[in-house]
């Protein structure tokens, strides 16, 4: 799709409910978007007219100001006059505390709450990046390479022992599916100083943290993935490169507003700590230096779609099936039973083996009772249910896999 960019700023708000009105229509093929508009619109801007019923939108075209309990009055009973089911109103602002609970209390008519970054995910939707001063309020996307380079990059994070093929001669990966779950990649700096009037007890000053949220449920993701989510370069498009397969993509559910308090918390939660120090007396005593939420400062706040691969692998006719991420460069897969031993059910990550008979994963053969072992004969990665014995010395056994069982004499399985 053609992408068109929007700049929030320079809209008046005729201008802004215009937009909206293109967003809709573009999004919701089969209702109708009609634009009342005006001084006389009694808190109905749009009127979406659809399978699901009648919706009202209203349109505040607010950068900085915000959206209060009488707006919500407004369209509640806009909603009714209409014979509406639902309400909608968009800003590009912030809500008031007082209508959100006042949205939120209203039984008899489903109202959404849009702000920025659900605006700004549904014009994403609809080709239409936007644009604000000093900050972007466009959707952003993770890189998503061909299949072909995602299974060479899952191939190389196996350190499978495998024999006579490696691991990325036998792979091979389908992509059944492409989920685009939506993060929102925070920055923010964190300054206090805790002291007595005597003493300096303890400061906190670190700046450009990143946190990483999923937009879906407000979960905090780890470290790891903030990190690499800093480091990724994001484009301001799919990449044409992605397997060609039904993408479903998900709402940025969780607001600004709310993320903004979720990040506040985590630093509360991760920078707060119980100092000791002794007093002038000289005696020792503690103090909770717990981070005020005035010290944290958000400087930056990044949308982006990450584009997970639900994907099945194939090894030697077996498959698994995961949950693959990339990045630039890197991938994470989420296949638990690629590093789980077939005989035992236990973890196996340094010590895999892959069997080159069947697929299956287990233990490399360094244990007293082997799950996986290499053929005596031609070094063939085999598991436990694949191999072939025979008695050698008193305890011991000699190991073969199935074709070099025959000439060996090995005919008896574990
Ligand atoms: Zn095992
Ligand atoms: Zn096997
Ligand atoms: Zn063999």
């Amino acid at each position: 799709m053609a992408r068109e960019t929007v700049h929030l700023d320079r809209l008046d708000g005729f201008e802004f409910e215009k937009l909206c009105e293109r967003i809709l229509s573009r999004l919701l093929h089969s209702s109708s978007v009609e634009r009342i508009g005006g001084v006389a619109d009694r808190g109905r801007d749009l009127l979406i007219r659809g399978d699901g019923g009648v919706t009202v939108v209203e349109c505040k075209h607010y950068m900085s100001a915000t959206v209060g309990r009488p707006v919500i009055q407004k369209l509640h009973s806009a909603c009714i006059t209409s014979g509406a089911s639902k309400g909608i109103v968009i800003t590009t602002g912030k809500y008031s505390k007082s209508a959100r609970e006042e949205a939120a209390a209203i039984s008899d008519i489903r109202m959404e709450l849009w702000d920025m970054g659900r605006l700004a995910s549904a014009a994403d939707s609809a080709g239409i990046a936007l644009v604000v001063d000093g900050g972007t309020a466009s959707v952003r996307y993770w890189p998503s390479p061909s299949g072909a380079e995602t299974a060479a990059r899952v191939a190389a994070t196996m350190r499978h022992k495998s024999h006579p093929r490696p691991v990325s001669e036998i792979l091979e990966m389908n992509v059944r599916q492409v989920t685009l779950e939506p993060y929102y990649l925070v920055r923010a700096d964190v300054s206090q100083e805790f002291s007595t009037a005597t003493y300096h007890i303890h400061s906190v000053d670190e700046r450009g943290l990143a946190y990483a949220v999923r937009a879906t449920d407000g979960k905090v993701v780890g470290s790891d993935w903030a990190r690499r989510f800093a480091a990724t370069r994001l484009s301001d498009a799919v990449s044409p490169e992605m397997p060609e397969c039904p993408v479903e993509r998900q709402q940025f559910s969780v607001g600004i507003d709310r993320l903004h308090e979720i990040v506040r918390e985590q630093i509360i939660d991760d920078y707060s700590s119980v100092h000791s120090y002794k007093g002038r007396n000289g005696r020792t005593y503690t103090k909770d230096c717990e981070i005020g939420p005035r010290s944290v400062q958000i400087t930056d706040t990044t949308m982006a779609l990450a584009p997970v691969y639900l994907a099945e692998l194939d090894l030697v006719g077996r498959k698994y099936s995961g949950r693959i991420i990339s990045g630039n460069d890197d991938v994470v897969v989420d296949c638990a039973p690629l590093w789980t031993c077939c005989v035992c059910e236990k973890p196996a990550k340094d010590d895999a083996l892959l069997c080159n008979a069947c697929g299956a994963v287990s233990h490399a053969p360094k244990r007293w009772k082997p799950h996986g072992f290499e053929c005596r004969s031609c070094e063939k990665t085999i598991c436990r249910p694949c191999a072939y014995w025979k008695r050698r010395l008193l305890f011991l056994k000699a190991v073969y896999c199935k074709d070099c069982s025959t000439e060996h004499g090995a005919k008896s399985r574990f």
